[in-house]
């Protein structure tokens, strides 16, 4: 069961899945409760570019920092590295050791991996799915932005690959949690048959309607990682307004939540 950790300052969920990890990973699932920004924005926003004054995304994106170091990391400063997701099957790798980017916002990319513990990942959302992949073994944590048309690039498969390649983890060792995202309940396609490969007809139902949910546990589980190890947050954004953002029930003009993990 997906937690909500409602008693602190910034309401936030948790995956319990990561639990026993808590010495090697910190995590947050942010909300739009607790930001800045105004309507339709309101209030947690932390995607820059999509209509919201970027200082309003400058200053959340600081809140939820300052917040995520006070609550898991004494305070200890990090440095928060995002990226202007595009949709794509880029992955950024940032090892230990190795100069972090120029800029904290890298450019079109959408998943990261890395065994730094001095920096956080930040992954925006909106019906995309979160997703946070921590290998507890070699200590590796991968975060990915999977929305349909990275599902249809694999890049979970692909994040799996680099973590395999670049730290040598074992993909049987991954704990991989998918947070709150569009579910099959709300994800309508106008002719999905025809808007998607054939490897993804099998998660048609309803003529209409694609579970994406499914396709990548699917994804994760052919990349090796055990079922038993995958957690479902089971929450569909477009259902929880009220608690996060959701780009298709809010006609596409809405604010991005924030997914943020780091090693310790
Ligand atoms: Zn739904």
């Amino acid at each position: 069961m997906f937690v909500k950790i409602a008693s602190s300052e910034i309401p936030y969920y948790q995956f319990p899945m990561l639990e026993p990890y808590s010495s090697v990973c910190k995590h947050a699932i942010f909300t739009r409760v607790g930001g800045i920004s105004e309507a339709p924005f309101s209030t947690f926003n932390v995607r820059y570019g999509i209509g919201d004054p970027a200082v309003n995304v400058t200053k959340n994106r600081q809140i939820m920092q300052l917040f995520f170091e006070h609550e898991f990391l004494d305070s200890s400063s990090r440095v928060l590295i995002s990226a202007n997701q595009t949709h794509s099957d880029h992955i950024a790798v940032l090892a230990h050791g190795e100069a972090l980017p120029e800029r904290n916002e890298i450019d079109d990319t959408d998943a990261f991996v890395t065994n730094r513990n001095d920096i956080l990942l930040l992954i925006q959302v909106a019906d995309c799915q979160p997703i946070i992949l921590l290998d507890p073994v070699t200590k590796t944590l991968g975060m990915v932005h999977n929305g349909w048309r990275g599902a249809l690039q694999d890049i979970l498969g692909k994040t799996v690959s680099v973590m395999r390649d670049e730290f040598g983890v074992d993909a049987k060792d991954i704990v991989a949690c998918i947070g709150p995202s569009i579910g099959p309940c709300c994800h309508y396609f106008t002719d999905p048959a025809r808007e998607l490969p054939a490897g993804f007809h099998q998660y048609i139902f309803n003529e209409k309607q694609v579970d994406f949910w499914a396709a990548a546990k699917d994804q994760l589980i052919e990349a090796g990682v055990p079922a038993r190890q995958i957690e479902m947050s089971n929450m569909c954004t477009s259902d929880h307004v009220n608690e996060f953002y959701s780009y298709r029930r809010e006609n596409h003009l809405t604010g991005r939540f924030g997914v943020v993990a780091g090693l310790v």
